[in-house]
């Protein structure tokens, strides 16, 4: 708490002088004697480090018109920074119970009180200023409306999320088609674990409908004809995803393959993927054309058809799958070598992330839609070259 003191001495000592000057000028000698003694104990509890009792004692003092609004948002703020919401809050309610605040202070007040909610946890309580703020409009209506975005996101009201975001759109004049996007494809995520298929796939429809480049929605809708039997759908909705956003071409290979064997055309799955492999030389790529021709020539010529194109474009899963294909013709002491790098580059593997967000740079194992971190949504894509795909 100490190091508080040096910022909110001369902002209480200044709001104290400006309020006994006024006094001074308008009120008994009484009253301003009264005001005196109240402010050195006030000043007391905070040399004493007892600061409940020093707001207590400010909060009183301080008469709140428009010269001391900005000093008692200045106070909460700090209290707030310093992780003593409660003091914040306090200050913050003492002022908006003020009739006599300007339309635009009473704004300013009401979204500290918000901000203070937040950090305590008091979500519906936040929710509910926003609200208030919106209804206002004019100044700060764009901050309330995306106070209300995170809180709807954090909660996972996904309608309410929606509503919001078109007014966001209307009022900051921005397209937020992908945001958008993402929470249909919440919904359908929900409607699917209630098993309401139907709703699921309306909902991804209307994904792909909003934002018209959303990768997420047309993995989902594959996964969903997978399911459901219905390949060839499935492989219409995965070939959009390297149109859509090309760094995503490794989470469409495991389904596209899967679907193509099962209605026996794998040939067409290898002439698409022979089409992509020039402009995006992925280890996925090369190795389910290597093992395509491993059944169609042999073994051995699928490793040369690897082994140059990895030559080329360097990749330590590609390395270790490799070294794995090698493995099972070895023998002796070659084997034995074979087997202790194959150990070295899996061991090495296994610590590295396979997605990265490009907002903030987090990594991790999973593609999450929405970062942990930054809160971006699909700024989360699969690592490429040396130590990627
Ligand atoms: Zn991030």
């Amino acid at each position: 708490m100490i190091n508080l003191w040096p910022l909110l001495l001369p902002a209480a000592a200044w709001s104290g002088w400006s309020l006994a000057k006024r006094q001074l000028s308008s009120k008994s000698n009484d009253n301003s004697n009264q005001f005196s003694r109240e402010y050195v104990v006030g000043l007391n509890y905070l040399l004493n480090e007892q600061p409940d009792k020093a707001v207590d004692i400010f909060i009183k003092l301080l008469e709140v018109d428009s010269e001391t609004v900005e000093t008692h948002l200045a106070l909460g703020s700090l209290f707030r920074q310093r992780g003593e919401v409660d003091r914040a809050t306090r200050i913050h309610q003492n002022l908006i119970a003020r009739p006599q605040l300007s339309l635009y202070q009473r704004k300013e007040s009401l979204m500290a009180l918000a901000r203070d909610y937040m950090s305590a946890g008091f979500v519906d309580r936040a929710e509910r200023i926003y609200l208030e703020v919106v209804a206002l409009g004019g100044d700060r209506e764009l901050s309330s409306l995306r106070g209300l975005l995170i809180i709807y996101q954090q909660e996972k009201e996904w309608e309410k999320a929606l509503d919001i975001i078109k007014k966001l759109e209307l009022s900051a004049g921005v397209s937020l088609q992908a945001e958008t996007a993402h929470y249909y494809c919440e919904i359908a995520l929900r409607n699917l674990k209630n098993n309401q298929t139907d709703k699921a796939f309306q909902a991804m429809k209307q994904a792909l409908s909003v934002d018209k480049q959303s990768v997420r929605a047309s993995l989902m809708l594959a996964d969903f004809e997978v399911k459901n039997g219905r390949y060839k759908q499935a492989i219409k909705a995965l070939k959009r995803v390297p149109d859509q956003d090309a760094e995503f071409l490794n989470e469409i290979i495991e389904p596209l393959v899967l679907c193509h064997r099962e209605l026996d055309i794998m040939d067409e799955c290898i002439d698409y993927l022979e089409q992509k492999l020039p402009d995006y030389p992925r280890a996925s790529v090369i190795f389910v054309i290597g093992e395509y021709l491993s059944k169609e020539k042999g073994v051995d010529f699928a490793i040369d058809y690897v082994s140059s194109h990895l030559g080329k474009h360097p990749s330590i899963r590609g390395l270790n799958k490799l070294i794995h294909w090698h493995l099972e013709s070895a023998h002796g002491k070659v084997r034995d070598k074979l087997q202790m790098l194959y150990a070295i580059t899996t061991k090495f593997l296994e610590n590295k992330p396979i997605y990265r967000c490009r907002n903030c740079g987090f990594a991790g194992h999973l593609l999450h839609w929405h970062c942990p971190s930054c809160k971006e949504w699909g700024s989360i894509k699969p690592i490429h070259g040396l130590e990627g795909d």
